[in-house]
C-alpha cells in the first residue's frame, strides 16, 4: 500500500488534556511517523477537536463563560500539547468549522436519500457525557458503564437511523477483517455486541436540549444533529468530502489508501459499528482497521478529577524532556491493553533503558571513533561482521510483525533486545587491544557496532524522533542511508544524549 490515511480521536475540549490524550497521541504519532519515515509511504495524519457536544456547554456554563470562546481557549491548549509532543499530524481539524458543517450534512443527506432516516417519538436514558443513549441492558446496575452515572430519562421526537438494516453486512465486514479490529479481544467484544441484535439509533436531539449547540439537521431547524455523526464524519471533513474535494478522492476514496482510525476502547462501538453503518448507508467508502488502544491510569488509580490525580502531559516532559516521557508511554504500557503511569518506572527507564543502554553505548562507542580512529569509516557490507548484520535483520523482522499488529511496546523491546548485543560483543572483540596489533580488525568491530547504532536509529525515528536525530548527527548523517555501500562518514559533536537525573 503506498498511501496511508491515520486518525486520531478527537478530544472534547472541555477541560485541559491528560496523560491519556498524550499517550493516544504519541501512539498515533509513531504509526504515522513509521509508515512516512520507515515504510516511505505517501502518509496523512489528522487530529482535531470535538467541539459540537453538551459536555462543552455545560462545562462552559459551570465556567460562567460563553461557550465559543470557553471552547476556542480549550482547543488552543490541545493544539499546544500536539507541539509540545511533537506530534506530527498533517491537518488538525475543529468540528465547528464550516468544512465539518458542510460534510456532516451532506452525509445526512446521502443516509436520508437512501431511505435509512425517519423520525419517531423516542423515550430513552441518555448519558450526557457519553452522548449516548443506552439501553436497560447496557447498565452496570442501572449506571453508564462508562462514567457510573445514572442516566437521564428524555423523551422527545428525534430523527432515527436503521442501524438494524446493517447488522448483518457489518458483522460480514468485520469478521472477514475487510473491516478490521485491532486487537483480536476488542474485535471479538464488537461482533459479540453485533450478533446480540442492532437497533436503529437516535440521531438528532431538539435545539432545546441541544441547548443551541450543534449542527443543524438539514430541512429542520428545530434539530439538532446528533454529536457523534459530526464528530465521526470530522475524518472525512477533514478531506473536503463536503465538497467532494481532490483530497476526499486521493485518502478516502480509493483502494489505494489504507484509513485508518486509532481509538480509545470506550469509544470502540461508535467508530466500529455506527460510524462503517453510515458509511455504507451514504455510499462512502469504509475505513480499512480500528486500532483500540487501553486506559492509562496513574499509579494504580483511574483518571480522574475527583481523585485530583489528572497529570498534565507538561509535567513529566518539563523534568525528564520529551523523548524520555514518549519512550515511557509506549514502552512501558501495552498498546493495545491498560497500563499505569508511574514516575518511579518512569526514572527506571530513563536511568536503565536510555542512559545506562543506549545513551552510554553511542558514546562510548562514538568516542572510540573519535579518539582512536584514524581514518573514516567505511560501511561497505564486506567489513561489516556478518553476525552483527544478522541480529540488525532479525530485528528488523521482529520490529515490522509488531508495529503491523500495534504492539509498539514489543517493537521496542525488541530494538532493546539488539542493544544489549553489541555489549557482549564489543568485550569478547577487545577494540582496545587491536587497534594496535590488527587495525583491520579493530576498523571491522567500530564498523559494525556504529552500523548496528545507525540502524537502530533509524528504527527509533518514529518513537522517539529527537533522539533518533541527535544520533544521526553524532555520526555525521545527513541523509538516510539507503544502500550501505561506499558510505564514510565521521563523528560529530558527542553529548550526552540522557544526563544523569539529579537527585
Ligand atoms: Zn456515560
Amino acid at each position: 500500500m503506498s498511501k496511508f490515511y491515520i486518525t486520531n480521536a478527537i478530544p472534547y475540549v472541555n477541560a485541559k488534556p491528560h496523560l491519556g490524550h498524550a499517550l493516544e497521541l504519541v501512539q498515533t504519532d509513531t504509526i504515522a511517523r513509521y509508515h512516512r519515515s520507515v515504510l516511505e509511504d505517501e502518509t496523512f495524519f489528522l487530529f482535531g477537536t470535538d467541539e459540537n457536544a453538551l459536555k462543552n456547554v455545560q462545562s462552559a456554563e459551570e465556567a460562567g463563560e460563553d461557550v465559543k470562546s470557553f471552547v476556542d481557549r480549550h482547543v488552543q491548549i490541545f493544539r499546544d500539547l500536539t507541539k509540545k509532543l511533537n506530534i506530527s499530524n498533517d491537518d488538525f481539524i475543529r468540528t465547528t468549522e464550516q468544512r465539518n458543517i458542510d460534510g456532516t450534512q451532506k452525509l445526512w443527506k446521502a443516509c436520508d436519500a437512501n431511505g435509512d432516516i425517519y423520525t419517531k417519538n423516542y423515550k430513552g436514558l441518555y448519558c450526557v457525557p457519553c452522548e449516548a443513549f443506552y439501553t436497560e441492558k447496557d447498565l452496570v446496575n442501572g449506571l453508564c458503564p462508562e462514567h457510573k452515572k445514572k442516566p437521564e430519562i428524555v423523551e422527545e421526537e428525534n430523527y432515527f437511523f436503521k442501524l438494524s438494516k446493517y447488522q448483518d453486512q457489518l458483522l460480514k465486514l468485520i469478521e472477514s477483517d475487510e473491516l478490521k479490529i485491532t486487537p483480536e479481544t476488542k474485535k471479538n467484544e464488537v461482533t459479540k455486541f453485533i450478533k446480540s441484535g442492532l437497533e436503529d439509533i437516535s440521531i438528532s436531539r431538539s435545539r432545546e436540549r441541544a441547548k443551541n449547540w450543534g449542527i443543524s439537521v438539514p430541512g429542520d431547524d428545530n434539530q439538532i444533529i446528533y454529536v457523534w455523526i459530526d464528530a465521526l464524519s470530522n475524518y472525512i471533513n477533514a478531506l473536503d468530502y463536503g465538497t467532494n474535494g481532490s483530497k476526499f478522492k486521493k485518502w478516502w476514496e480509493t483502494d489505494k489508501s489504507y484509513k485508518i482510525h486509532a481509538i480509545g476502547k470506550g469509544i470502540a462501538r461508535f467508530h466500529a459499528i455506527y460510524w462503517p453503518a453510515m458509511l455504507l448507508s451514504a455510499g462512502v467508502k469504509i475505513p480499512n482497521e480500528i486500532l483500540i488502544h487501553g486506559y492509562i491510569t496513574i499509579e494504580g488509580e483511574k483518571i480522574s478529577k475527583t481523585l485530583g490525580n489528572v497529570i498534565d502531559p507538561l509535567e513529566p516532559i518539563g523534568k525528564y524532556g520529551l523523548d524520555p516521557v514518549r519512550y515511557y508511554l509506549l514502552r512501558d504500557i501495552p498498546s493495545t491493553g491498560d497500563g499505569d503511569f508511574s514516575y518511579s518506572r518512569l526514572e527506571k527507564r530513563y536511568t536503565g533503558d536510555l542512559a545506562n543502554n543506549l545513551g552510554n553505548l553511542v558514546s562510548r562507542v562514538a568516542k572510540l571513533i573519535d579518539s582512536k580512529l584514524t581514518k573514516k569509516l567505511d560501511y561497505r557490507n564486506k567489513f561489516a561482521s556478518k553476525r552483527v548484520l544478522n541480529e540488525i535483520e532479525k530485528t528488523q523482522t521482529v520490529y515490522h510483525r509488531k508495529i503491523a499488529q500495534f504492539k509498539l511496546n514489543e517493537a521496542l523491546s525488541a530494538i532493546w533486545m539488539l542493544l544489549t548485543f553489541p555489549n557482549g560483543y564489543i568485550d569478547q572483540k577487545k577494540p582496545w587491544k587491536t587497534i594496535d596489533d590488527d587495525p583491520n580488525e579493530f576498523l571491522r568491530t567500530i564498523t559494525s557496532i556504529t552500523r548496528l547504532i545507525i540502524e537502530v536509529s533509524y528504527l527509533l525515528e518514529p518513537f522517539i524522533p529527537e533522539t533518533a536525530e541527535k544520533i544521526q548527527k553524532i555520526f555525521n548523517l545527513k541523509d538516510k542511508i539507503k544502500k550501505w555501500e561506499g558510505t564514510s562518514i565521521i563523528v560529530g559533536g558527542i553529548k550526552p544524549l540522557f544526563p544523569r537525573l539529579e537527585k
